[in-house]
């Protein structure tokens, strides 16, 4: 079945092409620029043919439908029509308490995602128009959502509430539902496969770290708990987010900066993190070069995500009663060997041990690799992340469901 899988954001539209019978990607591309002027950049893999245009794009269903003119092009596309497009599914950021795993779009559906515009604002919007871009351009095919927050409704209440009045809490839906839930769903289910299959009895951490990091413990299959919070702005410091500060501090700096509510907000997301403690970037390579120049704040930058993961390793080994398996995922993860080797430092009492020298080499490309050493009790891997795929397969089986 081929799947198409769409991540839409405010100004941009991602695509693949999943042929989910042998699990291979077709085609991807990007759109860029919608409602600005646009672009597209569109990738056969079959015949390696790559296309890109400006194309002028007023709109999510304009987007949508030159994604389908490249799918289907006798130059570059790798389908003859839009018929052979058996479903689309669709990342969505958040799904606040309303869901908890994927679902078929109806418009019982669409109703509950815009009840959740309010928890991510900018990210719903722009989902909303990729899904109605579809239903314009493909009507007759059938849309499937796939949440970011899904992953983690299994949380116990101590572990999502936040100690503010219940009655307001409830009111208002404040409460955590963390982030990256498809991701940690698929390493962690990688994870358990190479565990021997079954999920009852594991322990495990699943480190999420790219631009915007999340660490979650998986116990039994199933999240206890997670680093993000209510929104992706909590948990461990990020490229441009600052993670978990003393809340007392937002009053404090918006009275010192004269930044109004919206104005700090956007302080907190886009100043801080990596690029606010080392002043050179957001991004883990340059901090890295900046480090090898002597830079003593981009030096304190990594050190704290190294600290913090180390710290969330603890406690949610605490919470899970023990650990079997670590597992480092996303750009930071699969790639900079610096974080993990500052992440499992000094833990061997927990019984974690890692190839140090296998820990430098490894990278992303390498796929799946296992750098704890024969002797550790605690089995750390670096597993490529891939939500694509997971998105892909949910599609499927929820419409093969459908036809049956
Ligand atoms: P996003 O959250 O935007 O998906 P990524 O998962 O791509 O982010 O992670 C980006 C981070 O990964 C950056 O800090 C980047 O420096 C770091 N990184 C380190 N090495 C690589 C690499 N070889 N390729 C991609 N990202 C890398």
């Amino acid at each position: 079945m081929y799947v198409l899988v769409i991540n839409a954001g405010s100004s941009s539209l991602k695509y693949q092409l999943f042929d989910t019978t042998t699990n291979t990607v077709k085609a991807k591309g990007l759109c860029e620029r919608i409602g600005i002027d646009g672009a597209i950049t569109h990738k056969q893999l079959d015949k390696n043919i790559e296309y890109s245009a400006k194309i002028d794009m007023p709109n999510h269903s304009v987007a949508t439908k030159c994604v389908v003119d490249a799918l289907t092009s006798e130059a570059h596309g790798c389908i003859k029509s839009m018929d052979e497009i058996s479903a689309v599914g669709h990342r969505i950021v958040h799904g606040g308490h309303y869901f908890s795993e994927s679902v078929l779009l109806t418009e019982d559906v669409l109703a509950k995602l815009e009840k959740c515009r309010d928890l991510a604002p900018l990210h719903t919007g722009a989902h909303i128009q990729g899904i109605q871009g579809c239903l314009s351009v493909m009507p007759e095919t059938p849309q499937v959502l796939v949440f970011d927050t899904a992953f983690h409704q299994t949380m116990p209440k101590e572990a999502y509430t936040y100690a503010i009045p219940y009655d307001v809490a409830e009111k208002y839906s404040v409460r955590r539902y963390g982030a990256h839930g498809t991701s940690h769903r698929y390493v962690a289910g990688e994870m358990i496969k190479l565990l021997g299959g079954k999920a009852e009895g594991t322990k495990i951490v699943t480190c999420h770290l790219g631009n915007g990091s999340s660490i979650s413990a998986v116990k039994d299959g199933k999240v206890i708990d997670t680093s993000m919070g209510f929104t992706p702005l909590a948990g461990v410091i990020m490229g441009t987010r600052c993670g978990d500060i003393d809340p007392a501090v937002v009053p404090f700096l918006m009275d010192k900066l004269g930044l109004t509510p919206d104005e700090m907000n956007d302080y907190m997301n886009k100043k801080c993190g990596f690029l606010g403690v080392s002043g050179v970037s957001s991004d883990c390579r340059d901090l890295e070069a900046a480090i090898a120049e002597g830079n003593e704040h981009a030096k304190i930058a990594m050190a704290i995500l190294g600290y913090q993961i180390k710290k969330y390793i603890g406690s949610y080994t605490a919470a899970m009663g023990g650990i079997d398996a670590i597992v480092f995922t996303a750009g930071i993860g699969e790639n900079t060997a610096s974080i993990r080797k500052m992440a499992l430092e000094g833990m061997e009492y927990f019984g974690i041990e890692i190839d140090g020298e296998l820990n430098e080499r490894v990278k992303g490309r390498d796929g799946v690799t296992k750098l704890s050493t024969e002797a550790s009790k605690v089995a750390v891997y670096m597993i490529p992340t891939n939500e694509e795929l997971v998105i892909a397969q949910d599609t499927e089986a929820i419409v093969t469901a459908l036809n049956k």
